[in-house]
């Protein structure tokens, strides 16, 4: 007898047939004899719809409110799992986040969960119930309702794997698992067999839809197995996992993010402490910096440049706004026709040449190079945005991932 978390994603439970065919696939793990902890997200588009309502009713609504109404969508979705899973003759219950004591901080639409009392689940599972909890929603060391930022019911899912020492933890999704590059933008990319949590947690915070990247971090952390793989079939996915599996191959995967921009902010020469004041200052604001560079024309300018998320423009605007006019010859550029196009593979920290093979690809294409940023397992690079898809695919068959 195994104890196994499963996490539904929206696409997975988007209509009452849907349910009801995830129902049917639960009880037939049940009637293995394992114990099991079922996370759903909202029915199809559910969140969207509701957040779409929130600012038709108030153009700038109450974070408190707006995860009050969130939270609603996981509650349709785990109600009626329920219902279904009763009807195949099995004990069910469903719980809300706060009623499956997962507590988080007080950041509204943000929050991080910083511990779970799992007591009702605990007691629901030894009772013999199947166990359904609504996931991306928490409540507050001040007893308010939280949710945890848009694609949170995988950290949802992994924080019960975590507390409840689970033996296994499946996301399950309208996909086969990680691939290659988005099959959307490349035709023959190809499903990832097992990826190591490094590797996916660049992947995820460098544009990848796969995993939320804080889900990954619990799996990290609490080494815990995850299979990734389709609602729809029984065939396997992809396992992620913390140990290296040799495959010969430098890159694992390729991702592209288009939403974001890149920042140019200079001064007179003199400004010794330019990059110091920028970063400290969008650090404090908790914006997220990437690609960040820095030139200096001696006796003339001192230049940084990086890249940002295009939603944090809004914080990023105003606080070099105010930097740039105490400094200087102060000055700042904002360009939001940029992409950032990553390769991310564990093994190319042990080869030679790859950053090289990756810059030709993308200038043998046309395509103009801009930003350039590596670590041990990760090439990034910023590119227009037009260029976007045909990078990763010049990429994807640069780097012989279409096998
Ligand atoms: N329903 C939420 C969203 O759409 C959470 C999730 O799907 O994981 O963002
Ligand atoms: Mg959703």
């Amino acid at each position: 007898m195994a104890r196994i978390v499963q996490k539904y994603g929206g696409t997975s439970v988007a209509t009452p047939e849907l349910i009801k065919a995830a129902a049917a696939r639960i009880v037939g793990l049940k009637e293995q004899g394992h114990e099991m902890i079922v996370v759903v997200s909202a029915m199809g588009k559910t969140t969207d719809q509701l957040m779409k309502m929130a600012y038709e009713v108030s153009p700038h609504p109450r974070e408190r409110e707006l995860d009050m109404l969130l939270s609603v969508g996981e509650r349709i979705s785990m109600s009626l799992l329920a219902m279904a899973i009763y009807d195949l003759g099995y004990e069910a219950i469903s719980f809300t986040g706060s009623q499956s004591g997962i507590i988080t901080d007080t950041r509204h639409t943000r929050a991080k969960i910083k511990d779970v009392k799992a007591f009702r689940i605990e007691e629901a599972l030894q009772q013999g119930k199947i166990v359904i909890v609504a996931g991306f929603q928490g409540v507050s060391e001040e007893k308010e309702i939280t949710t945890l930022g848009r694609g949170g019911s995988d950290i949802t899912a992994l924080a019960l794997a975590t507390y409840l020492q689970a033996d296994e933890c499946e996301i399950l999704k309208d996909v086969d698992g990680v691939f290659t590059a988005d099959p959307n933008v490349v035709a023959d990319a190809r499903k990832i067999p097992y990826i190591t949590y490094d590797e996916m947690l660049e992947l995820s915070n460098l544009g990848m839809k796969a995993l939320h990247p804080a889900a990954v971090e619990f799996a990290r952390q609490h080494n815990i197995r995850v299979h990734i793989r389709s609602s729809f079939h029984q065939k396997p996915g992809t396992i992620m996992g913390g140990k290296l599996q040799i495959e010969g191959r430098p890159v694992r995967g390729i991702t592209c993010n288009t939403d974001c921009a890149k920042v140019i902010v200079s001064a007179a020469a003199e400004e010794n402490t330019l990059a110091a004041n920028v970063f400290e200052r969008l650090g404090k604001a908790e914006v997220r910096v990437r690609l960040a560079t820095q030139n200096r024309i001696a006796g003339e300018r001192v230049e940084v440049a990086f890249a940002v998320n295009l939603a944090d423009l809004d914080i990023v605007t105003p606080v070099l706004q105010a930097l740039t006019h105490e400094l200087h010859q102060g000055a700042y550029s904002i360009q939001n026709d940029v992409a950032i196009v990553s390769i991310v593979g564990a093994e190319m920290s042990s080869q030679y040449g790859v950053a090289g093979r990756m810059f030709a690809a993308i200038s043998n294409a046309g395509i103009p190079l801009d930003l350039i940023s590596s670590s041990h397992i990760t090439i990034s690079c910023i590119i227009p945005k037009a260029n976007a898809g045909q990078a990763v695919r010049v990429l994807h068959e640069a780097f012989g991932l279409d096998y």
